[in-house]
């Protein structure tokens, strides 16, 4: 049976998801920002946590992870490349490792740049990826413990993906990363349709996620820095993709 999914706001500006399984019952957190938050969102679903997953050590996705731990007695996965701690861990993976939730099946990817050890899990089978802090709507998470060519081979990764892939990232940033990105394409008319209907989903209170990688790839100038439009913008035409990716992620950092 196919995977469900049930998104939520929480914090200032996150977002937590949940994936179920129908067919065992099984539930995993994709991080887990704050407890009450995801609690709220099983009651809501009728879903029980069975996993965590969690995708980078930041505050912002392990805040509820010990709290839910202790409640519910479900298995946190976690990275295990980070350099900072993670509470609550039982077990860590990487890229090759693969990650069951019931009868679903998550395939790891290793995506550093934004923390040295950020993982993406990707459950092929229903052509879902949970990317955290590494790629958003529109955007790409700041390199924070990575180097920005570190942050480009992740991206390239994810965008190796069939463009039918649903994508989850970790934060609501796509009106802000669309002004952005029009100052670098602004006669993309893929990023302009996109404007719009962002929009729409944000005065209709309605998140802007999840997206489709196709439609990412049309619009995200993170995910198009070895196009050649792209890299004219910013002044380095020729240049590699890597370096594009640096002067348009700087240029975002400064906006
Ligand atoms: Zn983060």
């Amino acid at each position: 049976m196919a995977a469900q999914t049930h998104l939520f706001k929480c914090l200032s500006d996150n977002f937590g998801v949940l994936i179920h399984d129908p067919s065992t019952g099984a539930t995993a957190s994709i991080d887990a920002p704050e407890a009450w938050a995801v609690d709220a969102a099983l009651k809501e679903t009728g879903w029980t946590l069975t996993d965590i997953l969690v995708t980078h050590h930041h505050g912002d996705h392990t805040g509820g992870v010990a709290e839910l731990k202790e409640r519910h007695g479900c298995k946190v996965t976690a990275p295990r490349h980070e350099k900072q701690p993670i509470p609550a861990v039982d077990a860590t993976v990487a890229e090759g490792d693969t990650v069951t939730v019931g009868g679903l099946t998550a395939r790891v990817l290793d995506t550093p740049g934004h923390t040295a050890g950020h993982i993406a899990y990707v459950f092929d089978a229903d052509k879902i990826a949970f990317v955290g802090d590494t790629l958003f709507s529109i955007g790409c998470g700041r390199v924070i413990e990575g180097t920005p060519e570190q942050m480009w081979g992740s991206l390239l990764k994810l965008r190796a993906l069939p463009d039918d892939t649903t994508i989850y990232c970790g934060h609501e940033y796509t009106l802000a990363n669309i002004k952005f990105a029009q100052t670098i394409e602004p006669d993309n008319a893929a990023l302009t349709a996109r404007a719009a209907e962002a929009e729409r989903q944000v005065a209709a209170g309605r998140p802007t996620i999840p997206v489709m990688l196709g439609a990412e790839k049309q619009s995200n100038p993170f995910l198009r820095a070895d196009v050649p439009a792209v890299a004219a913008a910013v002044k380095l035409a020729g240049k590699p993709a890597a370096a594009v990716f640096a002067e348009v992620r700087e240029r975002k950092n400064r906006f």
